[in-house]
């Protein structure tokens, strides 16, 4: 592990109980450690993976770092106050989106699985950037592995089902019901989202958000049938998931 202070934070308004993971979104560790110690920036995060696995600290825990920005989830909007932020070097969707290689993931478990045993986080409270918010961030994004995150005994990964994905699509004004279905799912598990009953813009930004965590195959937020049996399947897991963790136990999802 690497200090590397940033002066960008103040203090927490709240306790920790939330674990928020991105990724810099730019060509290289160095441009965003940069960046995110530049007070002009006003940007910042706990910590930054790179992706040899390398460790660099940035803000104490016990400050506020900005990551999340105009964020929600499950009625709080200081998320910055309520989490630890950890960044990992990706170019990102803008810049050539590539896989997280495996020693930036194995640094990244040992760091996430320390963070979540000594805050007690619960597997619930483990969220991607675009999970808090789904209307202007994608990261980590869809090649992100939640899964070996789960394994880990960080965040949740409930098993998928098995429901086709060239079934026919719902038509988004014909089956109203099952979009506001949708939309009370994702309203349970936290996601920030207005109960219209209609596939609108921001129904479809939460749905791809939804599906850049959970149906990573297909992200382009229209309500299929398997996304439908997934929302179902998180909307029971973080039901499960939402208890505050021992603070010693792992592997329970
Ligand atoms: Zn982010």
């Amino acid at each position: 592990m690497i200090d590397r202070p940033s002066p960008n934070f103040d203090e927490r308004r709240a306790a920790i109980d939330m674990l928020v993971l991105h990724y810099t979104g730019m060509a290289n560790a160095a441009d965003a450690l940069a960046r995110l110690c530049d007070p002009a920036e006003r940007v910042s995060a706990h910590y930054l993976v790179d992706e040899d696995g390398t460790v660099y600290r940035l803000i104490g825990e016990d400050s506020r770092a900005w990551h999340a920005g105009l964020a929600y989830w499950r009625g709080a909007r200081d998320i910055n106050s309520l989490s630890i932020g950890i960044e990992l070097a990706n170019p990102g969707h803008d810049w050539g989106y590539r896989d997280f290689p495996a020693a930036q993931m194995a640094a990244l478990e040992l760091l996430a699985r320390d963070i979540v045993a000594r805050h007690a986080i619960a597997p619930a409270r483990v969220l991607g950037h675009s999970d808090v918010a789904p209307q202007r961030k994608t990261d980590p994004g869809e090649l992100f592995d939640w899964a070996r995150l789960a394994r880990a005994g960080i965040g949740l990964w409930p098993a998928p089902g098995t429901a086709p994905l060239d079934a026919p699509t719902f038509e988004p004004s014909a089956r109203a019901p099952e979009v506001a279905e949708a939309q009370r799912c994702l309203a349970k598990i936290g996601y920030e989202i207005a109960e219209t009953g209609t596939l609108d813009d921001m129904t479809a930004a939460v749905l791809r958000a939804f599906q850049r965590r959970f149906r990573q195959s297909r992200i382009d937020g229209a309500l299929d049938p398997e996304t439908v049996a997934r929302l179902g399947e998180v909307e029971a897991a973080f039901a499960r998931g939402s208890a505050k963790a021992p603070t010693s136990s792992h592997g329970r999802y």
